[in-house]
């Protein structure tokens, strides 16, 4: 047996190597060369993972609400996002521009939201479910959710009507010199400290630019403040201002002076004992009088002894 030319063997093994090559080229085989950009991308297939998964559930029941709520559209713009990455609980709902949700839809909203309220066992897991809220179109403006102030250990809850641009930084109701004051009414007037009451909006997202809520946002919302209220152990609530005050009464129109100046009892036995809010006092210092007068009427139905007597 003969030696082969060796001139000849590497040519052979250059055409062989390059037909190799162009084969595994032609099928995408990997391996010949590092991985490049397009290599991240997800591929289709189980180990891409579906961008919603969503369990199913049985028409008719609260599941089935939230549900259908969280595989309608996302908002317009935003990226469809599963429970995974975003971090919601499965049956949270997509956002959808302000204005746009029909009557049905905020009654679905609204019982979903109650649904889901019910469900919290706690203030904390109130708190927690708040924070990942997405009934309305508020969540999308919003820094961040702003659940309450203090503890209302002694029954008596404070209700503003939403947070304002220093509560949506800071997460926490009624800071700045409307909250200062309210804290004086609290501490100097009450005689006591701010922790030992509650202090709460009836929405829990910011409005944009401050303006007013908009009845679909307060009904939306609303579930949540009356699970809070309950787990609070709410006696006495004192609305400020005539739009927490007219949303609590279910009288939206009435004026402030038709509705402050004495309790009102709702079906669950707790007293309404409506003031004005503590921006409109200090545009308006001469009617702190009659806040004050509002706050006795509150100390009496809560059994907090009024300072001096
Ligand atoms: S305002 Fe209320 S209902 Fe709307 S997103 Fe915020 S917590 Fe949810």
């Amino acid at each position: 047996m003969g030696h082969a030319d060796p001139q000849a063997e590497r040519a052979a093994l250059a055409r062989a190597l390059a037909r190799e090559l162009g084969r595994r080229a032609f099928h995408g085989e990997r391996g010949l060369a590092p991985p490049g950009p397009l290599d991240s991308l997800p591929r289709r297939g189980s180990d891409a993972g579906d961008a919603r998964t969503v369990p199913s559930a049985p028409p008719g029941t609260e599941q089935a609400v939230e549900t259908s709520l969280a595989t309608s559209q996302p908002e317009s713009g935003r990226p469809a996002r599963g429970p995974a990455e975003s971090g919601r609980e499965p049956g949270a709902m997509p956002p959808k521009p302000q204005g746009e949700l029909t009557p049905a839809e905020v009654d679905d909203r609204r019982a979903a939201v109650a649904a889901r309220a019910a469900r919290a066992g706690s203030l904390d897991e109130l708190r927690a479910a708040v924070a990942d809220c997405t009934a309305c179109g508020l969540c999308a403006s919003r820094t961040q959710t702003v659940f309450m102030d203090g503890t209302g250990s002694r029954g008596v809850v404070f209700v503003g009507e939403a947070p304002g641009e220093q509560e949506d930084r800071t997460g926490v109701p009624f800071v700045g010199p409307a909250g200062q004051l309210l804290t004086d009414i609290v501490t100097k007037g009450m005689g006591l400290r701010r922790e030992e009451v509650a202090i709460a909006n009836v929405l829990k997202c910011r409005p944009p630019g401050n303006r007013d809520p908009r009845p679909e946002e307060k009904a939306i919302c609303t579930p949540w403040l009356e699970r809070q209220l309950e787990l609070l152990g709410a006696r006495v609530l004192i609305p400020l201002g005539k739009h927490a005050s007219g949303h609590l009464l279910g009288t939206p129109d009435a004026s402030m002076g038709s509705m402050r100046g004495r309790s009102h009892q709702r079906p669950d036995g707790t007293q309404v004992i409506p003031t004005y809010h503590p921006a409109y006092l200090l545009r308006n210092p001469g009617d702190k009088r009659l806040c004050w007068a509002d706050i006795q009427v509150a100390m009496d139905a809560a059994g907090i002894p009024r300072p001096g007597r």
